[in-house]
């Protein structure tokens, strides 16, 4: 059996993996970025970087490639939670860059891979882990080979597939599901920038606009509650958001596109890195999208795993990788007490409003 030997071995093509690729080809580490070939449907979302990230990607040499993906920059947010006043966000005093970006997610993964050179990439139908031997056979169009490395990278997302194969599991704390759909936009006289989120009861809804004829409306619920079964079914979200104050403004008759179901769950790693692996993005840790910090998680734990890597490389010593775990870890504590306070305001307001 053919074998390739680089020093890392990053699996998954989004965000985390491909920045992680950009940063060790500019620290001149050898590595390999498998990419597995899936029919996966694609909904843009119009996610949103906040101002706060803009100071790490233009540290990091990124932010032309961040500044050239996005759809439009936006300049603050809408939202009503906890309270029936409209709360308008406004980044202006925020330092040092007061707007934030909408991105276009799939052309920020195609300028990110453009970065690349194009040995880097291996395409691959399947991959699967060899423990015996800790290296990942990769099964392509051409041939089937093993590719050996010193330091191995999930860099898969929610689907943690390489941790899966590790056997490490996870700790799961919601089960927030989300449900988006596209539709025509509509302007709301009273929402003047791109983005409003309203909680309801059972749920939450943001709307946030694509271009100029599409808004993206996403909801979301606990998975298997009444509410989200509702939410699979685009015609009963009238009825579902009839009791909003806005929100329900934005539906249209006309749907854009199905409803595509996605996970949205707060979700933490047993283990976030090994003697000889590490992981990164969703992969490790995995926010609620109310935190608006999923993209912005993305780079830093390739940035602070590009550092990991160079160090545990340059020693020899997996040293570095147990404090990029600990790093991650207290993040995650704090995401989880932010997190808590945000969705106590929901429920004393929603449980007031109910009583009423
Ligand atoms: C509805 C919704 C709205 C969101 N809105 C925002 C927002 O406004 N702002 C924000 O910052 N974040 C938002 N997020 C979160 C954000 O999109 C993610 O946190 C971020 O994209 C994670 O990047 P990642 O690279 O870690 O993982 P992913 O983007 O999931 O990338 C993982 C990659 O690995 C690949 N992969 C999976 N399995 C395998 C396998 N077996 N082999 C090889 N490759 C594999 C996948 O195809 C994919 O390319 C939102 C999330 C959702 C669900």
């Amino acid at each position: 059996m053919a074998s390739i030997h680089s020093d890392v071995i990053i699996v998954g093509r989004g965000i985390a993996g491909l920045c992680l690729s950009v940063l060790l080809q500019r620290k001149g580490i050898e590595h390999f970025l498998v990419v597995r070939e899936m029919q996966q449907k694609v909904m843009a979302l119009a996610e949103t970087l906040p101002p706060s990230a803009l100071a790490m990607i233009q540290q990091l040499g990124l932010r032309e490639v961040f500044e050239s993906s996005a759809l439009e920059k936006t300049f603050g947010y809408h939202s009503l939670w906890g309270s029936s006043q409209i709360q308008d966000i406004n980044f202006y005093f925020q330092h040092p860059y007061n707007y934030g970006l909408k991105l276009d997610k799939q052309l920020l993964l195609g300028k990110l891979e453009g970065c690349l050179d194009s040995h880097r990439t291996v395409q691959c139908k399947d991959w699967y882990w060899k423990e015996e031997d800790r290296c990942i056979r990769v099964n392509s169009a051409e041939k089937v080979f093993d590719l050996r490395g010193r330091v191995f990278v999930d860099a898969t997302g929610r689907k943690q597939a390489l941790l899966r194969k590790l056997g490490i599991g996870s700790t799961v704390h919601d089960q927030q599901i989300a449900f988006s759909c596209h539709l025509p936009r509509i302007r709301h006289p009273k929402i003047k920038h791109g983005v409003f989120t309203e909680a309801f009861k059972g749920g939450w809804g943001i709307v946030s606009s694509l271009d100029q004829r599409t808004n993206v409306m996403t909801l979301y619920a606990e998975k298997g509650s009444p509410q989200s079964l509702k939410m699979r079914e685009f015609h009963l979200w009238p009825t579902l958001l009839s009791s909003t104050q806005i929100l329900q403004a934005f539906l249209a008759a006309e749907v854009g596109s199905s409803v595509l179901v996605s996970a949205a769950n707060s979700i933490c790693s047993n283990e976030i890195a090994g003697s000889d692996w590490l992981a990164l993005g969703d992969a490790a840790i995995a926010f609620d999208p109310l935190s608006s910090h999923g993209i912005a998680n993305a780079v830093y734990t390739a940035w602070q795993g590009a550092e990991a890597i160079e160090e545990c490389l340059g020693s020899d010593s997996d040293l570095a990788l147990g404090v990029y775990s600990e790093k991650l870890r207290k993040i995650f504590g704090t995401y989880l007490a932010t997190r808590q306070r945000f969705y106590n305001i929901y429920s004393s307001y929603t449980s007031t409003q109910h009583s009423m």
